[in-house]
């Protein structure tokens, strides 16, 4: 995963002409201290760029169009020090493509009780000056983020880094291209969609190649490179005895080596970030590929089974978001339940495609049959995941709009050994407790398919679809049934209404 620091974001600071001179130097030099300060704490893991204060509506026009094509930029942060008309702003927010995030701050923490005078007050005048601005935001609906705290302190701080990570996903997004080896499962609804209007409102373009395609790659694999990739599965996992050189299964591990090739070589002169495949469409190959698509997302590539394109953008998206962030990111499935009353959980887990990224000790490399598909027996990383809070997110495509649903859970750790079961697996327990949060979900209309996170919360996501200008539906520690079944319905009339 490439690393986030080349990625800016612009640190803009409104104002106006009538303050004079000395007042706008001030201003300036306040906002440039902001800047560099939250460029260097590490909580920020983009770069915070200043940019000179604007100060009438050509130069926020000006600010705003070259933030648009500014390749590297990812967002703006909006900030008043002093007041700022806003009918100045809304020529650049008419044109403004990118994410927008109005920090509410001031440059003094405390008020100087004994020297207090009217120049002060001129100058630290952002409490109404940032309510001019958000007026104007709100009148013309628009998304943003609001952050308020002064710009040292660290919890603030940490409300902007989450933005920026966000941003960041979103802006990996535009352009981006996603690759589905065959369609999706036949007859199955939720991994369907619309991806005209996914390409319309999320910037990523999904296309489909036959198998054949893929075969052709994998086919001109060398031995020698099999060889070197079976020497790396050798040193990071613990193989199973038959898969070893010499072992009565070797040659199926040589050949999941030469389907990970072969597809890694397909992704990377297509540029694609991430691709789904299916176990119904695998003319011309020899297994399912399970460790291929695992230690692809371990690379950073979206996954999604069985022709889940959705899920597939979204894993690499929050793949992007949680660069550098202890615990990762993986394709999930709500598989089978506990419902021991005193002890309810979640089993989640898919055929075979769980990333890596969540294990929490050295996987095992093992082969087993797969009860579908009608192939070989396919290579596969087995593991448990770490104890921990961690959510699921889905993208749900309801016909007039898409909706990001989100419900945080606590991981737990295994409490039973799993001798028989041949598959990669997560236990959690969803909030606000099993019986709600599965039935939230499924009233919600979230699929079965999700991105499963362990260092994403739920502000990332709400970030993230507030900048696609999408619905946000939370499961979390406070949701009631009778509350949230409301929520969707009155979204349902916001949606119909409100039609962007
Ligand atoms: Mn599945």
């Amino acid at each position: 995963m490439k690393s986030l620091e080349t990625l800016e974001v612009w640190f803009v600071t409104g104002s106006q002409d009538l303050y004079g001179e000395q007042t706008l130097q001030q201003v300036a030099t306040n906002a440039k201290a902001i800047a560099e300060s939250l460029h260097a704490n590490q909580q920020i893991p983009v770069a915070v760029i200043w940019k000179p204060t604007v100060k009438s509506p050509e130069e926020i026009f000006a600010i705003c169009q070259e933030a648009n094509t500014a390749k590297n930029c990812i967002g703006i942060v909006a900030w008043m020090h002093t007041f700022s008309p806003a009918k100045m702003w809304i020529g650049g927010l008419k044109i403004l493509q990118k994410p927008l995030l109005h920090f509410h701050t001031q440059f003094n923490r405390d008020i100087p009780w004994d020297a207090i005078d009217m120049d002060f007050m001129n100058l630290n005048q952002s409490a109404h000056g940032d309510r001019e601005f958000g007026f104007i935001m709100s009148r013309m609906r628009l998304n943003r983020k609001v952050v308020v705290g002064h710009w040292q302190d660290e919890e603030t701080i940490a409300k902007i880094g989450t933005w920026t990570r966000a941003a960041a996903g979103w802006n990996d997004w535009q352009g981006a291209k996603f690759v589905r080896f065959g369609d999706n499962m036949r007859q199955v609804a939720v991994t369907d969609g619309d991806k005209v209007e996914a390409e319309i409102k999320f910037g990523y373009s999904v296309n489909t190649y036959g198998i054949g395609d893929l075969v052709e790659v994998i086919n001109k694999v060398t031995e020698a490179e099999i060889d070197a990739l079976v020497a790396i599965y050798a040193s990071s996992y613990n193989l199973m005895p038959s898969l070893q050189k010499g072992g009565a299964q070797h040659a199926s591990l040589r050949e999941a080596a030469k389907i990970e090739i072969g597809m890694e070589a397909f992704l990377v002169a297509g540029n694609f970030k991430g691709f789904t495949d299916t176990f119904e469409d695998l003319h011309g190959m020899a297994q399912l590929p399970g460790i291929a698509s695992q230690r692809l997302m371990a690379k950073g590539y979206g996954f999604g089974g069985e022709g889940d394109w959705k899920t597939a953008a979204l894993v690499r998206a929050m793949k992007v978001m949680g660069t550098g962030l202890q615990g990762g990111n993986s394709f999930m499935e709500d598989y089978t339940y506990h419902f021991n009353p005193s002890n309810r959980m979640v089993l989640g887990a898919h055929m075979l495609e769980i990333c890596e990224s969540i294990a929490d000790a050295k996987p095992s490399c093992e082969i087993h049959p797969l009860g579908i598909g009608g192939k070989a027996d396919p290579v596969r990383l087995v593991f448990n995941s770490a104890p921990g809070p961690a959510l699921n997110a889905s993208i749900v495509d309801m016909g007039n709009r898409f909706r990001l649903l989100v419900n945080e859970v606590l991981a737990v750790a295994p409490v039973h050994a799993l001798p028989k079961l041949p598959v990669a697996r997560v236990l959690w327990k969803p909030y606000p407790n099993m019986h709600t949060g599965c039935a939230a979900w499924i009233y919600a209309g979230g699929a079965h398919h999700t991105c499963y996170s362990q260092n994403l919360t739920t502000e990332h996501l709400e970030d993230f679809a507030a900048m696609a200008g999408i619905e946000f539906s939370l499961i979390g520690k406070e949701t009631t049934l009778h509350q949230f079944k409301n929520e969707l319905k009155w979204s349902d009339v916001y949606y119909h209404i409100n039609k962007q």
